[in-house]
């Protein structure tokens, strides 16, 4: 697995602190939890609000579904507000990538 530098996106050895082109340190890639929050194009079931709030923060992508249905009728639809708003606020993912956000279901 390599790393790639986030200023000139040099492909560098998973050992590497420096970029062997551009010499900006190297910031290894957070693990999960640790997703930049986004909202993927494989496993979203409407607009992929609620697995990117799951995946970004490490919740389980069910638990996050219950809770936003159930928390739409207690709140009078605020909580389908919230949705919509996150839907703009929130990138949609710009690479499409087949298998790397298996659908947890
Ligand atoms: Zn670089």
């Amino acid at each position: 697995m390599a790393v790639f530098c986030n200023r000139c996106g040099t492909g560098l050895p998973p050992s590497a602190r420096f970029c062997s082109n551009c010499g900006a340190v190297v910031t290894v890639a957070a693990a999960v939890p640790g997703r930049p929050l986004i909202r993927p194009h494989v496993g979203r079931q409407i607009a992929g609000v609620c697995l990117g709030l799951a995946q970004a923060n490490g919740w389980d992508i069910t638990v996050v579904r219950i809770l936003t249905v159930v928390g739409f009728f207690l709140t009078s639809g605020i909580v389908g507000v919230a949705y919509v708003a996150a839907w703009i606020g929130i990138p949609e993912d710009p690479v499409p990538l087949p298998g790397a956000y298996p659908p947890s279901i």
